[in-house]
């Protein structure tokens, strides 16, 4: 069995609106719609677990029965950060799950196609697979945002995305490990890379685009409404 848990209970302090950024809309339907329809429709995943915003989980719950979203097992709390969240989705999927799918809800042009790819990789590997881009600019490095300190080989640099896949047992030791070391991600890529486990590197697709700035709302509306 897989299970998605998909964190959706950030603040969008970046985004300059008091809505959860995953209730948002773009195109007429809130971020949360769009990423969890992608889900529904990929054949892989069986069910799904909402990391939600503490006081709107009402709202995520009117959201799944108004949609009739078939594969939702679960809609829990989030936490403070990102690893809080996944952390606490965790805790709510179902035993017999074998493998996870991570995908942030703030990526709501997600293809199923994608996520099947990703999965076939984590199956393929036995551990895990993420989504990546590589990198097309010149990347500097800077101690203070002011000065470069230096240029980094970009052909070594892939730019992490979510679908992210993981054997359920191994994402959870990842989880556990980072929490007794003290150890705060920005994926979950990164907690599973501190135990040394091979990832595989899927090629991410540039539309599958983070919704962090409000210009980026414009971006997604564009490539729904020209199907990209
Ligand atoms: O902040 P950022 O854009 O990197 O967040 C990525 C994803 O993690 C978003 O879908 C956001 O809703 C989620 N998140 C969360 N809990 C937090 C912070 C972010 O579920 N405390």
């Amino acid at each position: 069995m897989t299970t998605s848990v998909v964190p959706a209970a950030g603040k969008g302090i970046r985004m300059n609106s008091d809505l959860p950024k995953a209730l948002t809309p773009i195109a007429g339907k809130p971020i949360i719609t769009w990423t969890i329809e992608a889900l529904e429709q990929t054949p892989v995943v069986d069910a799904i677990v909402i990391v939600a915003p503490e006081d709107f989980l009402a709202t995520f719950e009117r959201l799944k029965h108004e949609n009739g979203w078939q594969k939702v097992a679960a809609i829990v709390p989030g936490g403070e950060d990102r690893q809080q969240s996944v952390w606490n989705g965790l805790q709510a999927i179902p035993s017999e799950t074998e493998w996870v799918v991570v995908h942030d809800a703030a990526r709501p042009l997600v293809k199923p196609s994608l996520i099947v790819a990703v999965w076939e990789a984590a199956n393929e590997i036995g551990t895990a697979a993420i989504a990546a881009l590589p990198c097309t600019d010149t990347v500097k490095r800077t101690l203070d945002g002011i000065l470069i300190a230096e240029t980094l080989d970009r052909e070594q640099i892939w730019l992490a995305q979510t679908p992210q896949v993981f054997a359920a047992e191994l994402l959870k030791e990842a989880h556990e490990q980072a929490i007794k070391d003290g150890c705060l991600a920005t994926d979950d890529a990164m907690l599973v890379e501190r135990l040394g486990v091979p990832i595989r590197l899927v090629l991410g697709d540039p539309t599958n685009i983070k919704i962090t700035h409000p210009d980026d709302l414009t971006l997604a509306e564009i490539f729904l409404t020209h199907k990209l």
